[in-house]
This record gives C-alpha cells, sequence and structure tokens, in this order.
C-alpha cells in the first residue's frame, strides 16, 4: 500500500528525516512512534504531498508519487486527521464529514457541499457513504450540532469521520488519541481497529500513547531524531534498547 524509500528531509540545516524506510502492506496497522521532534509528522507530510522530500521516493500501491501535489495523493485513497483538530468551526458534523467527500467530486470542497442541499448527480452516492460513516462512528445524535460544542473526543470522532467519508484506502492518524479521556481512548482504538475489519483500509497511527499502539498495531516502527531505529512487532520494539534509551533521553 505505502512504501517510503530512503526518504531525506531537511529544514535549514535540520535533518528532520535521514534514509526513513517505511512500508504499510494492505489491511496493516502500523504504528510510528518516537519522541517530540523525532520526525513523524513530517514523514507524514512527505507521504500526503505536503512536503515533497529532498531525496527518497514515495510509493502508493507501487505507484511512484514523490512530489505530488496534496490532492492528487488523495485522490489516490490517502486521507489524513490532524494532530491539532483540522475541523471547520460553525460548521455542523455533518457538514465537516461531508467536505471529506470532496476528493470525489470534479469540484471544490464548496460545491462538494452545495452538491448535498442542491441533489446534484452524485447526491444518492455521496449521501450513502456520509450515513454509513456517520452510522459506523454512532455520530447520529450529534449530526447537526455545530463540531466546536462538542467534547474532544467526539470531535476527535467527527474528523476520524471526515477522513472516512473519502473511503480511503490509506488513512493516516496523526495522535488521534491526543487529550482524551480514558473511555474516549477505548472508543478510538476500537473504531479503529474496526476500521480496518470492516472498510479494508490500511491504517499509519502515530500516537504516543503506547498502551493503545501495542494493543492495536501489528508493527511499529520508531524515529528518533530523524532516523528510524526499530521497525517489528509490537513486543520486540517496546523492549529494543535502542527505543528505551531513545524515551529515557528525551
Ligand atoms: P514529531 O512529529 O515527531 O514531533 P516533527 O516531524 O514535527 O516531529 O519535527 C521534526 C523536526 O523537524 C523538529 O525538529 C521540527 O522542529 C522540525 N520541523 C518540522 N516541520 C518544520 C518546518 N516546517 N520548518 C522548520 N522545521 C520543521
Amino acid at each position: 500500500m505505502l512504501q517510503c524509500q530512503q526518504i531525506h528531509r531537511s529544514f535549514g540545516g535540520l535533518k528532520a528525516l535521514s534514509a526513513v524506510d517505511l512500508s504499510v502492506e494492505a489491511g496493516e496497522i502500523v504504528g510510528l512512534i518516537g519522541p517530540n521532534g523525532s520526525g513523524k509528522t513530517t514523514l507524514t507530510n512527505v507521504v500526503t504531498g505536503f512536503y515533497p522530500p529532498q531525496e527518497g521516493r514515495v510509493l502508493l500501491s507501487g505507484q511512484d508519487v514523490t512530489g505530488w501535489r496534496p490532492h492528487r495523493v488523495a485522490r489516490l485513497g490517502v486521507a489524513r486527521t490532524f494532530q491539532n483538530l483540522a475541523l471547520f468551526r460553525g460548521l455542523s458534523a455533518l457538514e465537516n464529514i461531508l467536505l471529506g467527500r470532496h476528493v470525489h467530486t470534479r469540484a471544490g470542497v464548496l460545491s462538494a457541499a452545495l452538491y448535498w442541499w442542491w441533489g446534484r448527480t452524485e447526491e444518492t452516492r455521496q449521501r450513502r457513504v456520509v450515513e454509513e460513516v456517520i452510522d459506523f462512528l454512532q455520530l447520529e445524535a450529534v449530526r447537526d450540532e455545530p463540531v466546536e460544542l462538542l467534547p474532544l473526543g467526539l470531535q476527535k470522532r467527527v474528523e476520524l469521520a471526515r477522513a472516512l467519508a473519502a473511503e480511503p484506502r490509506l488513512l493516516i492518524l496523526d495522535e488521534p488519541m491526543a487529550g482524551m479521556n480514558q473511555e474516549e481512548k477505548e472508543y478510538m482504538a476500537r473504531f479503529i481497529l474496526d476500521t480496518r475489519e470492516e472498510r479494508g483500509a490500511a491504517i499509519l497511527l502515530i500516537e504516543h500513547h503506547m498502551d493503545v499502539v501495542m494493543g492495536v498495531c501489528d508493527r511499529v516502527a520508531v524515529l528518533d531524531h530523524g532516523v528510524k531505529i526499530a521497525d517489528g512487532p509490537p513486543p520486540r520494539v517496546g523492549g529494543a534498547p535502542a527505543v528505551i534509551a531513545a524515551y529515557l533521553g528525551e
């Protein structure tokens, strides 16, 4: 599904990523962990086309997408959520989720929203996909609420819903549990597992909560100062001396 090969990315003199290889197979949930500033978000920005790498290649389902613009990468079936919520305040949960469909319309984001009300050609399909996602993430009761009035756990769920509305083949989640209480974390972990089971998406999960990473991921890759220092099954990676040292040295 995803192959990053020897990715280099610097900002000025700072090497944010050095020769990083990372793969995610179809149907796999891969955790990407590492101390703050280790390059996790930069790598997702490289994969999604926000930053071109200075060296290396990004392949999606075998297709070389290195240097592609974000909207083209999105059209290939890559959706993401952001570390800091990127919801549109003033719009309802439903309207925010609907915006996730815009990658599948020829027109832009605003027109995608208008399609909903104006009943254009795509309406039936748009509506079915969005309703399915609302049902899947149990957002029925809050669909018409302005997002900024929802508790954080539900806002995060709306953001996941918006990503799923794009029907991604690869879903990149950047700290989906940040700021959540235990119950909200458990809900989110369940939804992540169900997303793989029921919707068949491969998932790249950046997360600081180790209990979640170890419980949900098939494989975990660890970055430290822009270098991948471990990649393997959770128990092995969790006990690797280099990983322990990277975290204790933070
Ligand atoms: P993480 O997600 O693991 O916390 P980041 O990928 O955000 O790490 O950051 C890796 C390094 O790259 C950090 O030192 C950060 O300050 C730097 N960095 C990230 N984005 C930029 C940018 N746009 N401009 C300059 N430096 C950046």
